[in-house]
């Protein structure tokens, strides 16, 4: 398979960068391990094939006897779900492009926070509290990472027109 083909990704900084070859199943896992692992109500990750690490390498943490989950030691993004047994799975908020892996099974389901099925239902923000912090979200400047490979990180200027509308 060429490189163009391969799926690409990292944390939010940059020190960290991967490709893999090709996706396998996505799923969201409600598992206590997986809420702590990520700060958030379920851990997004999908099956990778050919995992290359492509600038800097994980730090690990151990978070069983068989599991270790990498992250970047700089910024914090987790990254992967590592075992002996099966090759490695990627979180799916690192891809460069998350909407390749829609989830496609829930995993321990018994532990689910009991409002993630609400969640659609939430009110959005009313516009009135959006003009009381407009200024400060539209004064930010984003150091994230684009989400495209880059031959060199940090720039030398910030990057201009790389960064979505709602990035913080
Ligand atoms: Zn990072
Ligand atoms: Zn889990």
């Amino acid at each position: 398979m060429s490189i163009s083909t391969s799926v690409s990704g990292g944390c939010q900084c940059g020190a960290v960068r991967f490709r893999v070859e090709r996706l396998g199943r996505a799923s969201i896992c409600h598992c206590r391990m997986c809420q702590k692992a990520f700060g958030a109500f379920y851990g997004p990750y999908v099956d990778s094939v050919g995992l290359t690490w492509t600038r800097g390498t994980p730090k690990y943490f151990q978070s069983s006897n068989l599991v270790r989950r990498g992250f970047c030691g700089d910024c914090g993004t987790q990254l992967s779900f590592e075992t002996d047994r099966w090759e490695p799975n990627i979180a799916i908020g690192a891809l460069d492009d998350p909407r390749l892996a829609p989830p496609e099974v829930q995993l321990v389901f018994d532990a689910k926070l009991p409002y993630v099925d609400g969640v659609p239902d939430v009110p959005h923000r009313p516009q009135g509290e959006w003009d009381q912090v407009s200024d400060f979200y539209e004064a930010v400047v984003s150091y994230q990472h684009p989400d495209h490979d880059t031959t060199d990180w940090p720039p030398q200027s910030p990057p201009v027109g790389d960064d979505p509308q709602g990035d913080r």
